[in-house]
């Protein structure tokens, strides 16, 4: 078990899905989590209530990761409020899906804003505190769908990619400083973000994966865990696929 104690982790989207199991596997871990979240103030509530005695080292913040100037606010909070902050996982994310020849110009931008613009600008955000600490962990929120393609995911897949590339790019510009900078691209993992899905595309697409099943949001923690820990040092630049052998 990687040991967590005395390090302070922001967990974008960090209340639902597989933030929320990133959430929970660093606080078992010894870590202080600042999760954020988009909207639901009561399911950030539940989930503190939930975690029982673990939810005292939760710290919850609601903005949305576009806006530059919440982004600003809120990392003027914690650093006033928090001795350091160690590790940054950029995991919010958002799918809104059409074929590209239907596909509107606002879920285009939407897709794009949300998942590499909020990686952008989330990372842009605390990279001087991280050098000024000459130690910092970035892990990005991808997906094998932004190498992979999926018809109807031409924003989504985009903005994947992206952030593989801004994992590669931001890691040769901080290395020197003690900062690693990777990414995670899960498969398919039961969430809320593709319980949309009809019964019988979940049965075909299960076929595909060789192990036969839906990931769950903890067995990506581990992954993100890491990637985030001090003993991954030697690590940077990288992706690393937790999608069932897809
Ligand atoms: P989810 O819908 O359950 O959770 C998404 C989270 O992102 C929520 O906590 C929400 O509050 C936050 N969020 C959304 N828009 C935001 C905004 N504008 N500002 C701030 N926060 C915002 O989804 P999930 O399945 O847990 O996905 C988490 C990440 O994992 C996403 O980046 C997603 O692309 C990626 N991913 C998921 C799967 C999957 O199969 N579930 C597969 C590959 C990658």
């Amino acid at each position: 078990m990687m040991n967590f104690e005395n390090q302070r982790v922001i967990v974008t989207g960090g209340t639902r899905g597989i933030g929320r199991g990133i959430t929970q596997e660093f606080l078992k871990a010894g870590a202080t989590v600042i999760a954020t979240y988009a909207g639901n103030d009561k399911a950030a509530e539940d989930f503190r209530t939930e975690l029982g005695d673990l939810g005292e080292r939760l710290d919850t913040y609601k903005f949305d990761v576009t806006d530059t100037k919440a982004v600003q606010d809120f990392y003027k909070t914690i650093e006033d409020k928090y001795p350091s902050i160690e590790v940054l996982v950029n995991n919010s994310g958002i799918r809104k899906d059409s074929m590209m020849a239907m596909m509107s110009d606002e879920d285009w931008k939407r897709v794009m804003d949300v998942n590499l613009g909020g990686t952008f600008y989330m990372s842009r955000g605390i990279i001087r505190h991280f050098m000024g600490n000459k130690y910092g962990r970035i892990v990005n929120m991808s997906s094998i769908g932004g190498s992979l393609g999926l018809a109807g995911q031409a924003n989504y897949a985009a903005s994947k990619a992206g952030q593989v590339a801004i994992t590669k790019t931001l890691s040769k510009e901080v290395g020197k400083k003690g900062i690693t900078v990777n990414a995670v691209c899960p498969g398919f993992i039961d969430t809320e973000l593709i319980d949309d899905l009809p019964e019988e595309q979940v049965k075909e697409y299960k076929k595909t994966v060789p192990l036969k099943r839906f990931g769950k949001p903890s067995e990506v923690a581990h992954a993100v865990m890491f990637l985030a820990s001090k003993e991954a040092s030697y690590i940077t630049g990288t992706t690393l696929e937790v999608a069932g052998g897809l």
